[in-house]
């Protein structure tokens, strides 16, 4: 009887130990709980640049919640958990002092269209509070940013109207240098430098967050990358400048084939399993999903309400003759001005 009772002690404890086993939550479903309460924000999406080269901006011609040929979907967005995307606006070289203009803002209409198309999945903001706002309503927020400095063509009144209508980046160069900032074809040696990095004109500062782009041929030398590889670029920023200053910024739809396991927008959750795995705590995946981006956001809305009180709006113009535009028109402006506030 003694036997039969210690046999029956011997099981049941087995099975407990058996339920706590399994109780334990597997990398997977400890990155999933994590991005279900702090939004994953992507620092950089092109799928609008695929609606211009596939449907010519016709959004009609399309289901966003399904369409296939692309990273990104509305169904992949959500698997994926993700809660904040920038879309990008982007402006190839070859317009460069031509019609960049033109393209940027199409490129930012097709954007709104976008969104206003599916309100039950995204809701368009300008700020870091309008990001956790949307996130709680279960919209995926979605913010605009502008991809190519020679976007504004070297009109800070351009810059100034883009704002305007809901962009919050405009990153300094693409492939080509403009008067302010040389690219990275110069550090490749295809293109020459101009103003050997940023001019004074050009330069930003201090406390900023790098945001890991999966473009293969940058993750990996031999242009097939993998998840692995992503995090191992994650690693190494987060052991150089800290876990406060890592991000993503994925570029799906930028490249044509993504890292295997990170084929799409669907997948934001292995990366995450992954880096758990390794060891990253919660908190240091919690910055590297928004937080850190919300910190910067914040900050850079802070310089903008304290310059906007008191500075007149800049009248700098760029040296016309760096710009290079031969049939650009100089009306009102002195023809090789170099003016400074
Ligand atoms: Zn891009």
């Amino acid at each position: 009887m003694l036997l039969k009772f210690l046999t029956a002690l011997l099981l049941l404890s087995l099975m407990q130990c058996f339920e706590k086993h399994t109780d334990i939550p597997s990398y997977q479903e400890r990155a999933e709980q994590l991005m279900k309460n702090t939004a994953l924000i992507d620092g950089h999406n092109d799928m609008p640049w695929q609606l211009r080269k596939r449907v010519h901006n016709d959004l009609s011609a399309i289901d966003l919640k399904t369409w296939n040929v692309t990273h990104t979907n509305i169904e992949k967005l959500r698997a994926g958990l993700v809660g904040a995307q920038f879309w990008v606006a982007y402006v190839p070289c070859n317009a460069q002092n031509k019609d960049a203009v033109r393209h940027a803002l199409e490129q930012i209409d097709v954007i709104k269209r976008m969104v206003q198309m599916f309100p039950e999945d995204f809701q368009l903001t300008t700020t870091a509070d309008g990001i956790t706002e949307a996130f709680h309503s279960g919209k995926i927020a979605s913010l605009i940013g502008v991809e190519g400095g020679h976007g504004i063509d070297n009109s800070l009144g351009a810059l100034r109207m883009f704002y305007e209508l809901g962009v919050r980046y405009l990153t300094l160069t693409h492939v080509c240098n403009t008067p302010w900032a040389d690219s990275s074809k110069v550090d490749a040696g295809s293109v020459k430098p101009g103003v050997n990095g940023l001019s004074d004109f050009g330069k930003a500062n201090n406390s900023g967050i790098v945001m890991v782009n999966f473009y293969p041929n940058f993750i990996s030398c031999n242009g097939t990358a993998t998840l692995s590889q992503v995090a191992d670029h994650l690693d190494h920023i987060r052991n150089v400048a800290g876990a406060d200053h890592v991000g993503i910024g994925s570029d799906f739809d930028g490249f044509d084939r993504g890292p295997i396991g990170l084929e799409d927008v669907s997948k934001y959750p292995a990366l995450i399993a992954e880096l758990l795995q390794r060891n990253w705590s919660d908190n240091d995946i919690k910055k590297l999903l928004g937080l850190n981006f919300l910190r910067v956001f914040k900050k850079a809305e802070e310089v903008s309400r304290q310059l906007q009180k008191i500075n007149m709006p800049s009248n700098y113009i760029i040296d016309q003759e760096k710009v290079q535009r031969p049939c650009r028109t100089f009306l009102g402006y002195p023809s090789a001005a170099f003016h400074h506030p």
